[in-house]
Parts: structure tokens; sequence; C-alpha cells
């Protein structure tokens, strides 16, 4: 059984991804070929924005939107520190600061009490420039946009959007990717939507940032290549994994995203009075990067876990470090508030197989091996 079966979804598309390869390596334009704007522009449509512009990975995509706002030392933004490391990775690289926040312990998301007593204190206690919160969709889930939208426009801070696992995702209707000021995904094969290496994306709905994203993306040019106005990065997508990607986003629209839906409610189904099963709020869709479940302790997270190993079930612990206990960050001052919640998680979070090529067959066996699991656990005890 594979974690994510991508052998099996290119068994499917291979029709369309084949001819669109071949017909990538007869055209020969690798680099800004007709492919790329043509994604750019269903992908923009796909979730409802003014503007997409794709890039070379989801890192490079958060840290343009860091560089289009301008975010250097002396500058706070604020992130969950439950999370996968790009989100406060980029902060740093721009020599501004990550101030960690911790998580809701019902949807994985940053918790926007958490976040506002965060803020209030870090005005307080730190000679820093707020400038930015970084909520990410984490497992597919979008974060809490209607109240921190409200927070961020209380204390002036911009949003960019982490939608790295939640492209596909929605909040009444809207969809994950367009509630940032800037948004941005990632193509990494193992998320929503993948592609044959590495890829990302950024989304908006203001020109002006456009414009710099543009410029940015490629070496920070002007009129032209090689005029050179300020300093950007060499990021952009691949042809080839625009052509990849254009078959996808169509499985992805057609029939992949509710199937993920589908799979996520039968586990949740079989399971949820069992163990503590993902929760979806009202209004909420998620485009499920994960299927997570909690355990009751980290002992009986490892037994299951070594147990569904040895019944050929392959799972998945994300994460099993917060970013503020990552040795990068061990020494730092800035993590102003208890992050007790993300340590928690990190002890007892299990991730199952997900992906839009499973059947119900496969999730009753995994279900009913998490249960024997869980119930072997308690009669050692
Ligand atoms: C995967 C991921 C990224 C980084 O994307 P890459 O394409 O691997 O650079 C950033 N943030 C989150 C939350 C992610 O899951």
């Amino acid at each position: 059984m594979e974690y994510i079966d991508l052998k099996k979804q290119y068994s499917v598309l291979k029709d369309k991804i084949d001819k669109n390869i071949e017909k990538i390596l007869m055209d020969s334009h690798y680099i800004m070929g007709e492919e790329v704007a043509l994604l750019e522009k269903r992908l923009a449509e796909y979730v409802g924005v003014k503007h997409c512009v794709t890039c070379a990975n989801g890192t490079d995509a958060l840290s343009i939107a860091l560089m289009v706002m301008g975010i250097k030392e002396g500058d706070a933004v604020f992130v969950p520190s439950f999370t996968f490391f790009s989100t406060a990775e980029v902060v740093s690289l721009h020599g501004a600061t990550p101030i960690f926040v911790d998580s809701s312990p019902r949807t994985f998301n940053i918790d926007p009490d958490k976040l506002e007593s965060a803020i209030l204190k870090a005005k307080k206690e730190t000679n820093l420039n707020l400038k930015a919160i970084i909520p990410v969709d984490l497992f597919g889930l979008p974060a809490d946009f209607k109240r921190i939208r409200n927070i961020a426009n209380k204390y002036d801070l911009l949003i960019i959007e982490d939608g790295a696992q939640g492209f596909g995702g929605s909040l009444d209707g809207k969809k994950a990717c367009s509630f940032g000021d800037i948004a941005t995904t990632s193509f990494f094969p193992a998320k929503p939507l993948g592609c044959y290496g590495d890829g990302g994306a950024i989304f908006t709905d203001n020109d002006d940032y456009y414009d710099l994203i543009c410029s940015i993306r490629i070496h920070g040019k002007g009129e032209f290549k090689y005029d050179n106005v300020r300093i950007g990065l060499n990021s952009r997508l691949d042809t080839l994994q625009a052509g990849i990607l254009l078959p996808k986003l169509e499985a992805f629209e057609e029939y992949e995203l509710d199937e993920r839906n589908k799979f996520a409610h039968l586990y949740t189904e079989k399971l949820k009075h069992y163990v503590k099963t993902p929760f979806i709020d009202n209004g909420y869709v998620s485009s499920w990067a994960q299927y997570t479940l909690i355990l009751d302790n980290e002992e009986e997270r490892d037994f299951v876990q070594k147990r569904l190993k040895e019944k050929g079930i392959p799972t998945m612990v994300y994460y099993c470090k917060p970013l503020h206990k990552q040795t990068v960050y061990k020494d730092y001052d800035f993590n102003l508030s208890e992050l007790t919640v993300s340590e928690s998680l990190a002890k007892t979070v299990l991730s199952l197989p997900m992906h839009p090529y499973m059947n119900g067959e496969q999730i009753n066996d995994i279900s009913n091996a998490v249960i024997e699991s869980i119930e072997a656990y308690k009669n050692e005890k």
C-alpha cells in the first residue's frame, strides 16, 4: 500500500500528460513556454483571484511574497509553530523575526485568540515593527480567516496565506489561496495538486503586488529580462511542469477533490468512536492534504504507528517537532507565549494514507487496523 499513490494517478492521467510532455519536447520552449501562462490563467480562475504567478516551489512563493511586502530586518511576522519549516524559514531568511503562535487543538491551525495575545505582547515587549501574519491552511483546512482578517485589520498587519497544503479547500464557498493579501501554494508531488518535481504559485488581487511578483520571479526585471531594476530571484515554473499540471488540475476539479472528501468522510465514520478524528467546522471544506488522527499520548501514537507498519500500512507523523523546538530556533528569544498545544500535537498526531485513488475497501481495512491497534494498546496497559 502507498501512502500517496502517485503511480496510480499517473496511470489514469497518462495519455493527457504524455501528450503534453511530447508537445513541449517538440516545441522546446522549456522556460516560460505557453503552458505556463495557460496554467496561471486556469489557476487564477479556479481560486477566484485576479492574478496567479507560478514559480519554482512553495518556499520561493513565500519568499517572493515577503520581498513584495518589503519585509526585512527589524520586522516581525507571526507564524504558527505547528507547520512545515518553510513558513518560518523564509521570515528568517529575509532577516525578519518570526514570532511563533500556538495552534488550535481542534483544527491544527493558528489559534486566533493566541494570535491576538502574541500581537499585544510583541507590541509591549519588543521594538520590532509588526508587519504580517502567515496563517497556514494545515493538512488542507483553511485557517480561520474571518477572525484572522479582523485581527489583521485591527493591528494593521498584512496576511500571507501559506496555502501549500490548502489548494482546493474553501471557507463559505471562497477558495483557499484567495484569503491573503498574497497567498502561496506548492506543487511538491505529495501536495493536493502536485507536479512531477518542484513547483509553486503566488496569488493576489493587487495589481501593484502582481507587477512586483513578476519582476522578482525573474531577477528583478524591469522592461525586459536584461533590464534589472531590483534584486530578485530565478524562480520560474518549468514549462514541462506546467504541462503536467494542466491535466492534473482538470482531474482535481472534476473528481479528485470530491474523492478525497469522500474517503475522509468514510475514515471519520469508521473511526470517530475510537479516536479523535479531524474536525471540520461549518462552512469549511478541506482538500485533505493529510488525514490526521490525534491519539491519547505519545506512547500510544508510536505503538499504533508501529503496529500499522507491521500490517503493511504506511503512516506519517506531521510534524514530530514544532518549529520553536527545531535546533536552529532553540536559543531563540521571541517565543512570547506558551506553545503547549503544538508541543502536544507533535507527540500525538498520526496521518493515514490519503489520496484520490483509494477505494472504500482500503479505507475499511486501514480503519479496522487502526481500531485493532488502539485496542491492543489499551489491553497491554
Ligand atoms: C510544502 C510546504 C511548503 C513549501 O513548499 P515547497 O514547494 O516544498 O517549497 C511551505 N509551507 C507548507 C505549510 C508546506 O506544507
